[in-house]
């Protein structure tokens, strides 16, 4: 008797959600039939819980991010052709520069540049409305995404929220008749770019991706780890949370129920990435948003650190992208500097590094171990064989940090102990790692699987 093929449910139930592969991008529910089902909070950030009369259209397996996309299949039939370079994507243009506006680039997360785009799309009537990230829905330890329809709506939501949010189960919502902007992780570009190509309508809809560069997000229990290290005690309820506030780079600040405001820089608090950090970004081989439209990061380095005032990386991905940023630089909405893209991307090496080689090494690693991990089409050429010595020392950091005994301990570390340990530790780490991590990038090149 011939076996009955898995459906896209199974497939998904079994080779990610119950592999914790689960990025929790909320595409799988916007495309399932029944509209009951949705994505629910859980301690691995949002998943997907299914109804009895869920069905998922059979390519629903090639958006999912936890299975992997096939990032070169992508570029042929979103760009037409494979990118013009494989470490940083496809690019039209490159800038370093921040929101004209001091307010804009103060509340953003670096330099505001995103915020500043959305609004000038709905304010230019480019779109009808936003779909964007915020923290505090429904309760401030927690965020959702949010449709916003006015420039006060997007100024609500900016910021950088860095636990797991799913953008992509609101496509579900949309009104047929209108255009939306929204804010993406990679993997969820790479997901809703899927979605465009398979032709599902409301993805249809969507005019513009701006993407976050991504390098690691934290599970949500992070912030209790967090309050306890700064001696918060259980029941002393959090009122708000900003990722990012103040000055730029900024810090994390939670204000409690009893009245304490406690604020860690970002360098310190840092110090949870290796016992909090999610599955997603151990396995992604995307940082710089590749198909975004538009993607931004923080422009670090030593001259914009020692100003103390945000500044963003951008990258047009698009021409017609690429014509709105040069626009909004004429008209005054955004202060621009042209890059060179290589220099440029020289300001992310080890966070480049950190997910083309160490994301695919990691992935192999897994299949090898007989576990399911994400296949993204193609591996790095020719990564030496001190960068493979350098992923071991890394990735048992993280077996060790994410164990139970390892969170228990440094909750009870004091932040201010922690904090500064942790951050010295890193930076030596980088200086010592810098040449192996670096050799090989400037000249990235990859082999597609067939
Ligand atoms: C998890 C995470 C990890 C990151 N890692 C790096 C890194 O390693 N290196 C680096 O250079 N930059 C990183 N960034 C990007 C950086 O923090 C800034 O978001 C970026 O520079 C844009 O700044 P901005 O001031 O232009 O954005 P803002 O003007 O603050 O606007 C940000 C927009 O993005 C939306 N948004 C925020 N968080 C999310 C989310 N989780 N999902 C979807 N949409 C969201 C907000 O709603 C807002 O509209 C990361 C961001 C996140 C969320």
């Amino acid at each position: 008797m011939a076996m009955k093929s898995a459906t896209p449910i199974d497939a998904l139930t079994h080779g990610v959600i119950q592999a914790g592969l689960c990025t929790g991008c909320g595409a799988c529910i916007a495309l399932d039939e029944s509209p009951h089902s949705l994505m629910q909070d859980t301690h691995l950030g949002p998943i997907p819980a299914w109804m009895a009369d869920s069905r998922l259209p059979l390519w629903s397996t090639q958006a999912c991010p936890g299975l992997g996309v096939n990032y070169p299949d992508l570029y042929q039939k979103h760009y037409g052709h494979y990118p013009n370079q494989w470490l940083l994507g496809e690019i039209q243009s490159v800038w370093t520069g921040h929101a004209s506006d001091p307010a804009i680039r103060r509340i953003g997360a670096s330099g505001g540049v995103l915020t500043q785009v959305l609004v000038y799309l709905l304010e230019t009537g480019k779109v009808d409305a936003v779909i964007l990230a915020q923290q505090g829905r429904p309760t401030p330890e927690k965020a959702r995404a949010v449709i916003a329809q006015t420039p006060e709506a997007i100024l609500a939501g900016a910021q950088s929220i860095y636990i797991p949010v799913s953008m992509l189960d609101l496509l579900k919502t949309l009104e047929p008749q209108k255009t939306y902007a929204i804010t993406c992780l990679p993997e969820q570009s790479a997901a809703l770019r899927v979605m465009q190509q398979e032709g599902f309508a409301p993805a249809m809809q969507v005019q513009y991706v701006v993407g976050l560069y991504t390098g690691t997000a934290l599970y949500p229990a992070a912030i209790s780890c967090f309050l306890r290290s700064r001696g918060i005690r259980e029941d002393d309820s959090i009122q708000s949370l900003k990722w990012r506030a103040g000055e730029w780079p900024g810090y994390l600040e939670i204000k409690t129920e009893s009245g304490r405001i406690v604020r860690s820089k970002k360098v310190y608090y840092n110090f949870l990435i290796p016992f909090y950090i999610t599955q997603t970004s151990l396995q992604s081989m995307d940082f710089v948003n590749e198909f975004a439209d538009l993607s931004v990061g923080d422009a670090w380095s030593p001259v914009f650190e020692a100003q103390g005032v945000g500044h963003s990386i951008i990258v047009a991905r698009t021409q017609p992208m690429a014509s709105i940023i040069a626009e909004m630089e004429r008209e005054g909405w955004l202060s621009l500097e042209e890059e060179d893209p290589l220099k440029a991307s020289d300001m992310h090496g080890h966070m480049l590094d950190f997910k083309k080689r160490g994301g695919y090494l990691r992935n192999q690693w897994r299949r090898k171990m007989g576990r399911p991990a994400p296949d993204y089409g193609y591996r790095p050429a020719g990564i030496p064989l001190s960068r493979v010595l350098v992923e071991i020392v890394i990735s048992s950091l993280f077996v060790v940090g994410r164990t139970a005994w390892a969170r228990w301990v440094v909750a009870r570390i004091p932040e201010s102990i922690i904090g500064p340990v942790f951050n010295t530790l890193r930076l030596g780490w980088k200086k010592l790692s810098r040449p192996t991590k670096r050799k090989g990038l400037g000249d990235f090149h990859v082999d597609i699987s067939t």
